[in-house]
């Protein structure tokens, strides 16, 4: 059957296309980025899809066992993204998220009432093309950087790094910033390498602007997030609440 290969030129023309109006758009004129998210999340479910026929064409039907295959309809992306959850291909956390605020976009730019920040927009595509770049890597899956065509190899390389270059743009802020003993560290909120610092009170991340309370432990009175700590005085109407880290509790309960 050539439908997995149908549905790979597709996907390619997609993705070629939604980087020239990537390419096209300008601060002036963001408007083809309407049109870059529209193909760029098409390109994204006939690839999916693809690699789903890859495993036996049918399966792209929503009922393969079905008599009258040409009235089935055909799985869509979260039927594809599950059935690589099946087989123990997993997208993380972060690429979901992206695909999710990406396919909510399109579909609102199709009932007419969106807004678009271009440059979150271009992002998350940049982010993607890098999460499906590691993931087709990953998994053997066709080679993305294959798919394109010279006229849109200068954006798609753009598009790539511009994530890098925002990263290090934090880490370098996140370093300016630090004033603490302690180097910059992973974020706790978006996972960002190097881009959470301590500021007066609290850790603020460079890269996605989170701040998270610090409190300091009763026993060890060393500095930690909340996210890390338990509050230690529960009484309630109490002015000031003590907060103990996880490693002192850890502690104290082991020698109970
Ligand atoms: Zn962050
Ligand atoms: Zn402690």
């Amino acid at each position: 059957m050539t439908q997995s290969l149908d549905l790979l030129e597709n996907a390619s023309d997609s993705l070629n296309e939604a980087l020239r109006r990537v390419g096209d758009a300008t601060h002036l004129n963001p408007r083809p980025y309407k049109f870059a998210v529209l193909h760029f999340t098409h390109a994204i479910e006939l690839l999916f899809k693809h690699h789903v026929a890859q495993a036996h064409p049918l399966l792209i039907y929503r009922n393969p066992f079905s008599k009258n295959l040409a009235k089935e309809s055909t799985i869509g992306l979260w039927d594809a993204v599950q059935f690589f959850k099946n087989e123990q291909r997993e997208l993380t956390e972060e690429t979901l998220a992206d695909l999710r605020w990406i396919k909510d976009l399109r579909n609102n730019i199709e009932h007419f009432k969106f807004e678009m920040d271009p440059l979150a927009a271009r992002l998350a595509i940049g982010r993607l093309i890098r999460a499906l770049n590691e993931f087709h890597e990953e998994n053997d899956f066709t080679d993305l950087a294959g798919l394109i065509e010279r006229d849109c190899r200068a954006t798609y390389e753009k598009l790539a790094d511009e994530y890098k270059q925002r990263l290090f743009e934090a880490q370098r802020s996140a370093e300016l910033a630090n004033s603490g003993r302690d180097d910059p560290q992973t974020c706790l909120s978006c996972g960002s390498p190097k881009t959470m610092v301590a500021a007066g009170n609290k850790l603020k991340c460079h890269f996605c602007n989170d701040e998270l309370a610090l409190h300091e432990c009763v026993r060890c009175t060393e500095r930690y997030p909340e996210v890390l700590m338990r509050v230690w005085n529960d009484d309630n109407g109490r002015a000031h609440r003590d907060w103990i880290c996880d490693f002192c509790y850890d502690h104290i309960i082991d020698h109970d």
